[in-house]
């Protein structure tokens, strides 16, 4: 076992880490009350190469590794936890047109994501069906060369920033549940769409709202995989997000942790650092282990990736601990800063906002553990 970085991985790491602490840092709260990540910030996180990193170069990416897609996943979740879901948004949509649609069509489309130019939201979630995603009601019908598209989706993350989306409709009946499922492309601009804003707890750079879709038509080639297939098929991607979640949200709490070990040994209490009370730092170094091997088990599951092995488990262990992990230490770091830390001048209080948010999204704890219960009996 080797857990060292090649010098590819040591170079891409230092320029992801030395962009989050310049240029996201700085902004992270001023891009809250914007309510949107700045176009050109995306842009040049594409021209870093920081965008979709894994995906082929024909495709727009450098070609590397699922792992070193997690690198740059948590070193920019260092500095801007929203502004990382545009590696997380476009890994996982980038991944699901390269691996199901034709090469020259996905040619066409993904290198606008890598690039930063061509932010994609996925749109799965309506109003009456979140966890149990194989109901969905949202139609496409087949007319000529044409889908059209009636119904709505709701609680989708960058619903009215996003310039395309995958929509995941019924193209069967509702009888046949996850195979009559069918995904497709939807660019934002073309008639019948409409969008609204959610008044959220937390990332608001992002925004979360519903999609609204009157009679909106999209050419038959726009169909990613094969009618039936949006669900089996196409969501074979969301193994690879949630172990990108999972570094999303471990990147804010390491960071938050770099922090706060620094400011109790420099903060004083009875004469001496707050770093000599065990009664401070044992909550601390509990959570570092933690957040360790939560890292270690999202590492674990993108290589099981990298290498072509099954990894579903892993996946859903990453995406219902890592974010819980994440919070629990977010808050000891806003505690171990005492007043300061309630302040909104520090930005524990909107880390831990932000990072509540993904113990929801992209399926809940209760969700992955049904995932983890059924891999386990099925390989027993
Ligand atoms: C910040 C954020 C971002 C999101 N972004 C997106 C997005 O970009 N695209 C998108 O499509 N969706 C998105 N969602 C929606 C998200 O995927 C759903 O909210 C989630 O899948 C849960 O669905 P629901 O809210 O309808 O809850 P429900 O399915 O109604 O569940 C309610 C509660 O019941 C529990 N529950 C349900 N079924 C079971 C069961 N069988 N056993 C035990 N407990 C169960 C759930 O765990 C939950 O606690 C986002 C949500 C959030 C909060």
């Amino acid at each position: 076992m080797d857990f060292s970085l090649t010098e590819e991985q040591e170079s891409i790491v230092a320029t992801a880490t030395a962009f989050a602490r310049d240029e996201l840092a700085p902004g992270y709260r001023q891009r809250e009350t914007a309510g949107v990540v700045d176009r050109s910030l995306v842009c040049r996180m594409g021209q870093l190469g920081l965008i979709g990193a894994e995906l082929p170069e024909r495709f727009g990416g450098l070609g590397l590794d699922y792992v070193t897609s997690g690198l740059i996943m948590e070193a920019i979740a260092r500095g801007d936890f929203n502004v990382a879901y545009v590696q997380l948004m476009g890994s996982l949509n980038a991944h699901i047109i390269a691996n199901n649609v034709d090469p020259e069509i996905a040619a066409a489309w993904t290198p606008g994501i890598c690039s930063g130019e061509c932010l994609v939201a996925l749109a799965l979630t309506e109003p009456d069906h979140g966890s149990d995603a194989a109901a969905i009601e949202l139609v496409a019908r087949r007319e000529g060369d044409q889908y059209v598209l009636s119904g709505e989706k709701t609680s989708i993350s960058f619903a009215d920033q996003a310039d395309a989306a995958i929509v995941f409709a019924r193209t069967g009946t509702v009888a046949q549940r996850a195979h009559g499922i069918s995904a497709f492309w939807v660019p934002m601009d073309v008639p019948g769409i409409s969008t609204t804003r959610f008044n959220d707890v937390g990332e608001h750079a992002i925004g979360r709202g519903s999609i609204f879709f009157d009679e909106v038509r999209v050419p038959a080639r726009h169909l990613i995989a094969q009618e039936g297939k949006g669900f089996t098929q196409v969501m074979q991607g969301f193994d690879y997000s949630r172990a990108l979640i999972g570094l999303q949200c471990l990147g804010v709490a390491a960071e938050s942790l770099r922090e706060t070990w620094d400011y109790i040994e420099h903060r004083h209490a009875f004469g001496r650092p707050l770093a000599d009370f065990q009664g401070l730092a044992f909550p601390l170094a509990e959570v570092e282990t933690y957040v360790e091997a939560a890292r270690q088990l999202c590492y674990k599951a993108l290589w099981l990736k990298s290498v072509g092995r099954p990894h579903t488990k892993e996946a859903a262990m990453c995406k219902w601990w890592a974010p819980r992990v994440a919070f629990e230490t977010v808050h000891q770091c806003l505690l171990a800063h005492g007043h300061a830390g309630y302040s909104r001048e520090l930005p524990f209080e909107q880390r831990l906002r932000d990072v509540l948010g993904l113990q929801i999204g992209d399926g809940t704890a209760e969700i992955m553990k049904l995932i983890i219960v059924r891999e386990k009996r099925a390989t027993r």
